[in-house]
């Protein structure tokens, strides 16, 4: 199974060039929306969870409380560490099982926020950086969501900078609302075909 990985930062459009990519038949692993589904299913994630941040993590029907959870770990590095050391294995196992569930197609997508900065790049055999310039990016997501600018601002910097993950990136799409992005997606797309029929 040859598997390509597609990140870039908060608002830069990876979800929105995913999709892109789904249209032509290419199943995508969201592996935020995956490691949002552990706080639910995993008892022993609840229940970590529950002593790292406190009580208020979940609400009373037992929900995580997601928007406390960011506010309390996008401030907190060490906690950040924690959660992340707790999630992102679960993650990783999940899209392992997942391929195996996907592999009529040529190559599948996993779509991660952060995948250079844990080192989950490494199991993969292409990726794709999708870029655009912060500015648009914050408007994007301020659109999108009642998130002020500058909480916007802390995730960004947060995230660290995009310019470790070009480096390593085999493929750049650009997003800046000008160059288009559907023969950008089909031309890495042609180039994926190719290069998962020939042998590694
Ligand atoms: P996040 O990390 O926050 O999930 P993302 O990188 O997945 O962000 P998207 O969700 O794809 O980004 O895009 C952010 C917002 O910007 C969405 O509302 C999306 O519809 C919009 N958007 C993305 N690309 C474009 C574009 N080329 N033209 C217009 N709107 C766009």
């Amino acid at each position: 199974m040859f598997k390509v990985g597609i990140t870039g930062g908060i608002g830069s459009g990876k979800t929105t060039v995913a999709r892109i990519f789904k249209s032509l038949g290419i199943p995508v692993f969201h592996s935020d929306d995956e490691a949002k589904k552990c706080y639910s299913t995993h008892p022993e994630v609840r229940q970590k969870i529950l002593d790292f941040i406190g009580p208020d993590a979940y609400d009373t029907d037992d929900e995580p409380n997601f928007p406390l959870i960011a506010q309390r770990v996008f401030t907190n590095e060490a906690l950040l560490k924690q959660v992340n050391a707790l999630i992102h294995p679960l993650v990783a196992q999940r899209f392992e099982s997942w391929c195996t569930e996907n592999q009529k197609t040529a190559y599948v997508l996993k779509e991660a926020a952060i995948l250079v900065e844990t080192g989950a790049n490494r199991a993969l055999d292409a990726l794709i950086v999708v870029k655009a310039p912060e500015q648009l990016r914050i408007e994007r997501v301020m659109q999108r969501t009642r998130q002020s600018r500058e909480s916007i601002e802390a995730r960004i910097r947060q995230q660290g900078s995009v310019e470790e993950a070009l480096k390593l990136a085999d493929y750049c799409i650009v997003n800046d609302g000008e160059e288009a992005l559907i023969p950008q997606v089909l031309s890495i797309h042609a180039q994926l075909i190719e290069r998962s029929n020939t042998p590694r």
